[in-house]
């Protein structure tokens, strides 16, 4: 993409109803902008980041089996009136008459649509296990939106709702959906961890929350210090292998980790003084096991090998996709703008031409151009009459990992600049190496 061709519409001024750092940098870098309270037009950078997170969330639950399918936003109240759930989720629900006075809703999550589905369709265990899931608009009409997409009132959530036929079967999709998390999580740079949470009416402790740690956070978090270097990295197992998945879930919730919700002071001070931490952090996600909540009261039943009836196995497990990018933004910034993660990067690498009209460095950046654009990546090139300060601005507030500099006294010596957003690096390396550089980090060469 070249930048003049763009629509990238940033800010020079601090927007001042923007409290928090991603909030403020996405709203100066052009991504989103305000419609309503807590709900966002997300303009082109904002919306390319967005697909991207989206991408590798499906990517990981296709992965370990799960089933992509869509639901409408808008639903009909009497489904929610089966589960008992229309009267008791109150104001946050945005209930709406259509012009045959039917009430309608905006759903605010899935659980009673997807059990409609499932009893509609699933009638033995033989077509067990089965987790659908679907990434849709959710809106929720919460008392307080704040801090940009981090608490909309509409906002992006995959939602995905395991069945299974006993308790068993449905904890090893609890755990095969935690670790579809964790790699979700860390594809995108981040360290989520999962921490016990509060399961409220439902009772049992099947659930986890994956907490992003941030001083902006709104929970208050509990944690051994070594939960932060745990990662799942480049492991491979079958997602259907029970014993290896509650492995490593049980190696990423061994040590203490938990929201001020479920907080055992007795509990935390075992763990050694120096490695206990009080910190705060963004909820990224929940993974839910509740068994036959919605199947008892919905009648979703399915026959077992012995013939008898039974009401299907239940969890449902959220992602915060629009979320996301403010946690993403929170834990990777600096004063000048944001640094993306490599896995979440709306363009690959930015080109910077110096002097622009310049017939050299004008056909030097458009041989760049062509040579990224001929690995598969994604380039985004500045060719703006701008000064060479405006334009490293704009290339560090938007947050490209990587940048290419080009000018007249460098390519007299056959020379660009390979600068790292991250460290501030810069190397001068020929063109060719620049492109090979950029194409092995992405791991396209
Ligand atoms: P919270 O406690 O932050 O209100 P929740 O526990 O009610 O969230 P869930 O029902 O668990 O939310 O939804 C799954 C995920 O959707 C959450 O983990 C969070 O990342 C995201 N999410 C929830 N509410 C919002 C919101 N208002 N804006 C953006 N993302 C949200
Ligand atoms: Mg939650």
């Amino acid at each position: 993409m070249r930048l003049s061709r763009y629509f990238l519409p940033v800010l020079k001024e601090n927007p001042s109803e923007a409290q928090i750092v991603s909030h403020r940098y996405m709203l100066r870098a052009g991504m989103i902008k305000q419609q309503a309270a807590g709900i966002y037009s997300w303009l082109p950078l904002g919306f390319k980041v967005l697909k991207r997170i989206e991408q590798i969330v499906h990517e990981e639950q296709i992965r370990v089996g799960h089933i992509p399918l869509m639901m409408p936003t808008l639903q009909p109240a009497d489904l929610w009136r089966e589960s008992g759930r229309y009267d008791d989720y109150g104001q946050e629900m945005l209930r709406i008459k259509d012009r045959q006075g039917r009430e309608m809703l905006y759903g605010p999550t899935n659980e009673e649509m997807i059990t409609d589905i499932f009893r509609s369709h699933v009638n033995s265990y033989k077509e067990l296990p089965l987790t659908l899931y679907h990434v849709q608009w959710k809106f929720r009409d919460e008392m307080r939106p704040r801090f940009g997409v981090m608490r909309g009132r509409e906002f992006l959530m995959k939602d995905g709702y395991s069945f299974d036929i006993d308790r068993d079967s449905a904890l090893h999709a609890y755990n095969r959906h935690m670790v579809s998390y964790l790699r979700t999580y860390e594809r995108m740079g981040l360290t989520a961890i999962p921490m016990r949470a509060a399961s409220g009416p439902i009772g049992g402790d099947n659930t986890h929350e994956f907490l992003v740690l941030a001083e902006t956070g709104e929970s208050e978090v509990f944690y051994d210090s070594a939960v932060t270097d745990l990662r799942l990295g480049t492991r491979e197992f079958d997602a259907e292998d029970r014993e290896t998945v509650a492995e490593i879930c049980a190696e990423f919730t061994s040590s203490y980790a938990r929201t001020d919700e479920t907080h055992d002071e007795a509990l935390f001070n075992e763990v050694p003084e120096e490695r206990r931490r009080v910190a705060r952090g963004i909820e990224v996600g929940q993974i839910f096991y509740f068994g036959t909540k919605y199947s008892e009261a919905m009648g979703a039943n399915v026959v077992t090998s012995y013939g008898s009836r039974v009401p299907v196995e239940m969890g449902s497990h959220g992602i915060g996709v629009s979320r996301l990018l403010g946690a993403i933004i929170e834990a990777n910034h600096d004063d000048k703008g944001i640094i993306w993660p490599e896995g979440v990067t709306p363009f690959h690498v930015g080109i910077v031409n110096l002097k622009q009209g310049d017939s050299s460095t004008d056909s030097a950046c458009n041989a760049l151009y062509s040579a990224l654009v001929g690995k598969g990546l994604e380039p985004l090139y500045d060719d703006r009459e701008e000064r060479a300060g405006a334009k490293f601005a704009t290339m560090d507030l938007i947050g490209l990992p990587w940048r290419i500099t080009v000018g007249p006294r460098g390519l007299a010596a056959g020379k660009v600049e390979l600068t790292s957003r991250r460290t501030g690096e810069s190397e001068e390396v020929s063109l060719e190496t620049a492109v090979e550089r950029v194409a092995q980090i992405y791991g396209v060469l």
